[in-house]
């Protein structure tokens, strides 16, 4: 799917081709979520998961990037990720998802968007070890413990 980094002998000629080929491969993906704060950290969860990426929560958007500093991700992969995440939860008449570069924009259709629930914003744990994040901590124990296996 991905073609790998950029060697650091690469020729012009070389980075031409890779990137005239179509892929869609980036050092790191900035997702932004400005139309569906509600459920960004369990996107930034479903989607670090599901790309094998580290996820970093900002505000408005997330940040993904690989665990290993060589590899790339694929834009096309997150969109698909993110797609097939709002199908589960029924929202994907109502939001478009457009890749442009290292961004993947999230865009209301109809003007509908899923705020942020303000008591979540309170509790927030977040993983010192791999940035999961949940606002809830029985959640986060839970979850703490998998890095102790
Ligand atoms: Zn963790």
């Amino acid at each position: 799917m991905c073609l790998g980094s950029i060697p650091n002998n690469f020729s012009g000629y070389a980075y031409i081709l890779k990137y005239a080929s179509g892929k869609t491969c980036c050092q790191m993906l900035t997702i932004d979520c400005r139309d569906v704060e509600g459920i960004m950290h369990e996107l930034a969860v479903h989607v670090a998961e599901h790309m094998g990426a580290v996820p970093a929560i900002k505000i408005r958007e997330f940040v993904v990037s690989p665990f290993d500093d060589d590899d790339t991700l694929d834009s096309a992969l997150a969109t698909d990720v993110i797609r097939k995440y709002l199908e589960s939860i029924g929202e994907s008449r109502n939001f478009a998802i457009l890749a442009d570069g290292d961004r993947v924009n999230i865009h209301s259709i109809n003007g509908k968007t899923i705020t942020q629930n303000t008591s979540s914003k309170l509790d927030m744990f977040s993983c010192p070890h791999c940035g999961f994040v949940t606002s809830y901590e029985v959640e986060y124990n839970a979850h703490k413990r998998i890095h102790y296996l």
